[in-house]
């Protein structure tokens, strides 16, 4: 969301993952009917750069020293 009733793409600065957080990388993310709503229908107030879809799979980059139920996956090593 770029502002009330625009939405549209923007670069955000990586997130610092701390240590319950995990760092997820989209590989697709679906708008909600609460995105729309957001957007414009001011359900939030109004809001400026934000980040919307909040209903997304994606591949983890990177996990908090405390979170043990999930991992990144295994890096693939050239030459094997
Ligand atoms: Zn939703």
């Amino acid at each position: 969301m770029l502002g009330p009733n625009k939405t549209g793409f923007i670069e955000k600065e990586d997130p610092k993952v701390g240590s319950r957080d995990a760092l997820v990388r989209p590989l697709a993310v679906a708008p909600c009917t609460s995105d729309i709503h957001t957007v414009f229908e001011d359900a939030l107030g109004p809001r400026e750069n934000m980040i919307l879809g909040h209903e997304a799979c994606g591949v983890i980059v990177e996990v908090g020293e405390d979170v043990k139920d999930c991992q990144p996956p295994l890096t693939k090593v050239s030459g094997l």
